[in-house]
């Protein structure tokens, strides 16, 4: 009998963790750096896409990594956009605020250098990769963050659950801008 507890107490934690594991998306993130650094950019994208399709809320090193990667893969105005936004969530005191001007400066000229060749049409088509309808704004697309539920739960730090309406949605659904500024960092949390 003790023997089965044990097992079962195993078998239960083994499941748990595997779950948990599974349920960190940061782990794409992990993933998508290691290919940057082997400078295997597109791998990365791959990585980095599937996080930005996990992550309710994106960090501020995403914002580096995601704009590094961009400029590796010559989407300037997607890098531009990105490293921007790391710049205002940390300044210029941030673990890579140096690194982002610089790589922000090649980005620009290499924007204006490129403007009319390598147009901006394929930041946001890649953004709208999670939105496959045509982005029409009467149409109203699932909030990515509360997956349409309108409340959003998480546990605490003592293992209780909370829940708190979605701030973001309304009954759960965006409109076309509101989803595009969400999945660009941009939409302002509503206070409700
Ligand atoms: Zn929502």
């Amino acid at each position: 009998m003790r023997r089965l507890t044990l097992l079962l107490s195993l078998f239960i934690s083994v499941t748990f963790f595997a779950q948990a594991q599974q349920e960190d998306p940061r782990r794409y993130i992990d993933s998508a750096v290691h290919y940057m650094d082997l400078a295997q950019y597109s791998q990365a994208d791959e990585y980095f896409m599937t996080a930005l399709d996990k992550i309710d809320v994106l960090s501020a090193d995403f914002c580096f990594y995601f704009g590094k990667n961009s400029f590796y893969l010559n989407k300037f105005s997607q890098s531009i956009d990105w490293l921007n936004k790391y710049l205002e969530l940390k300044g210029s005191r941030g673990q890579f605020s140096k690194e982002t001007l610089e790589i922000l400066e090649k980005a620009e000229e290499a924007f204006r250098n490129n403007r009319g060749t390598t147009g901006s049409a394929d930041v946001n088509a890649k953004f709208f990769y999670l939105n496959t309808i045509s982005c029409d704004e009467n149409e109203l697309i699932t909030c990515p963050v509360c997956k349409g539920d309108d409340v959003i739960t998480k546990r605490d730090r003592f293992g209780e659950m909370l829940y708190k309406t979605c701030p973001y949605s309304t009954n759960g659904v965006l409109t076309c801008t509101e989803f595009n500024l969400l999945i660009q960092g941009n939409l302002k949390p509503k206070n409700k």
